[in-house]
């Protein structure tokens, strides 16, 4: 499958604008996600259709908490990255090689297929980098959205502001991974930079996109009080107070093996700085039955959604408005 967003430079290289590496790359190569290559002067998606994993995830999983509560997602998801975090916990797929790797073959049209008959409400292309699929998944998208089936993208957020921009009208929801507030975090363990996480998401933002935010806390690398703060600060000014951020509990996993958990205080602290500045839906996540995984409403503190790991219940809302004092949540209850 021929790629989308690229063109020829001078030479025999092609470069790549589908995300914010932006890789010139030669003949018989692949860029740094590995899994796009330049071949005889055309950009190849070596990945199109090509699935790794596939489930039926409770929408929490991803986690989405403000977008169709309580539903099913259809989720799908390839091989490779174009970040090379040290941590990352699905490393055996994100860095798998294409040549090795067990794929199955599932067309635009039959995924959309097996995700209405599986009950589920939306399709999410989550477990590696789906901006490397992007083809794939702007196919998927349009029949998707023919059929009233929503589309979520779980991602670094590392694509450019015109690859979004051309996908976004088959596209519902960004949930992104901001990894920490520091271009030192983003360049040292991520391979990357932050500042175009932020242009990207605040691109969402703009194309009306449904935002959800999760910053992973690893112990002594991205939890200071003052990283958290500047990062809930940009959050409220750019994408609004009432975007959820779910601050996640780090467990030791790949390169990252030496480090502790992340305690629940660090977590706890988060929240507390997040309301503090003004969030509204601070959440905590990795750390099932804490208080802070239901959604609370901002203006009476009574309980809108209860939930325990990734059960949902009970809901107290009539529509977005909270059903005791009416407040208007944003929540996205019905397709
Ligand atoms: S998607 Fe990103 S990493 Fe992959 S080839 Fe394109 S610019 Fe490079």
């Amino acid at each position: 499958m021929e790629a989308r967003q690229y063109t020829h430079t001078d030479g025999d290289t092609l470069q790549c604008g589908l995300c914010n590496h932006r890789c010139r790359i030669l003949h018989g190569k692949t860029g740094i996600c590995g899994v796009r290559r330049s071949i005889h002067g055309q950009l190849t998606a070596e990945t199109y259709g090509r699935v790794s994993a596939e489930a039926i995830d409770p929408i929490e999983k991803k986690p989405l908490y403000h977008f169709l509560p309580g539903t099913l997602s259809y989720s799908l998801g390839s091989v490779g990255c174009n970040f090379s975090c040290t941590h990352c916990q699905n490393w055996h797929i994100s860095h798998a090689d294409l040549k090795f790797a067990h794929l199955q073959m599932i067309s635009p049209e039959e995924g959309v297929k097996r995700a209405i008959s599986q009950g589920c409400s939306s399709i999410s292309w989550t477990y590696n980098e789906p901006t490397l699929w992007y083809e794939y998944t702007q196919d998927m998208g349009k029949i998707a959205h023919e059929n009233q089936v929503k589309t979520i993208y779980v991602t670094n957020g590392y694509m450019t502001e015109t690859a979004l921009t051309d996908l976004a009208p088959y596209l519902d929801a960004w949930r992104v991974d901001i990894k920490a507030f520091t271009e030192e975090f983003y360049h040292s363990v991520c391979r990357a930079h932050l500042q175009p996480v932020l242009d990207t998401t605040l691109r969402a933002k703009e194309l009306g996109l449904h935002i959800e935010v999760v910053n992973l806390l690893i112990p002594g690398l991205n939890d200071s009080p003052d990283e958290t703060k500047k990062l809930v600060d940009w959050v409220i000014e750019d994408l609004g107070p009432e975007t959820p951020v779910h601050f996640t509990r780090f467990h030791p996993d790949f390169h990252m093996q030496e480090l502790m958990p992340t305690p629940v205080r660090t977590l706890e602290r988060a929240y507390q700085i997040a309301k503090e500045r003004g969030l509204k839906y601070p959440y905590l996540g990795n750390v099932s039955g804490h208080q802070y995984e239901h959604t609370w409403c901002p203006h009476c503190d009574n309980l809108l959604i209860g939930r325990s790991g990734y059960a949902v219940g009970p809901v107290h809302l009539n529509g977005d408005k909270c059903a005791h004092c009416g407040e208007s949540t944003g929540i996205v209850t019905h397709l």
